[in-house]
């Protein structure tokens, strides 16, 4: 029995047979959205390091279809629920965000995209084939905020933004900021 999440599969076989992938996997199992939230969360001292940041687990289901309006590509939709521990940008404390994202991608070969999207990304196979779980892990990265923060100033640590003036908070860029906003200009 493979595992549909992670295994290498043809995208137009999975479409035909409609297949659907149940999600349950800790933030250890994404590679790259666990090396993001690392790096978020090593501004932090040790003492204020959330334990077990990498057990959260995402949860969510994919589908792959026939797109309604893109009969001959591919598509992979869903819904992606993860907590992650963050570091508010405007008092430097870490807190728990919930991200929420859906999921709607196009698989096609290089050259084969459409001009209209109507909503989907595209997604670029290289050989034919995807790893859902790569598609999963790239939207959980891009879902992230570039400036994470307490819903409101009334949230954050008195400490923390008595010590951080909010406007500069603003300014700061992470370096996942910087890496989100290569993953944008690749994808254009
Ligand atoms: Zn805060």
């Amino acid at each position: 029995m493979g595992n549909p999440l992670r295994d290498r599969c043809l995208p137009s076989e999975m479409a035909e047979k409609s297949q659907v992938i149940e999600i349950s996997n800790k933030i250890s199992d994404f590679e790259r959205l666990e090396a993001v939230v690392a790096s978020e969360l090593s501004v932090l001292e040790a003492d204020k390091l959330p334990q077990c940041w990498r057990e959260s687990l995402v949860t969510g289901r994919l589908t792959f279809s026939y797109g309604s309006t893109h009969n001959s590509v591919p598509a992979l939709e869903g819904n992606l629920v993860v907590t992650i521990d963050a570091v508010c940008q405007r008092c430097l404390e870490p807190f728990r965000l919930l991200l929420e994202t859906k999921l709607r991608v196009l698989l096609g070969a290089a050259g084969q995209s459409p001009g209209e999207h109507d909503g989907y990304e595209w997604w670029e196979l290289a050989d034919h084939t995807v790893r859902p779980i790569d598609i999963v892990d790239e939207a959980l990265v891009m879902a992230m905020p570039l400036s994470a923060m307490h819903g409101t100033a009334d949230g954050c640590s008195e400490i923390g933004s008595h010590a951080t003036d909010a406007a500069d908070a603003v300014e700061t860029v992470t370096p996942f900021a910087a890496l989100k906003m290569q993953l944008q200009d690749r994808g254009k």
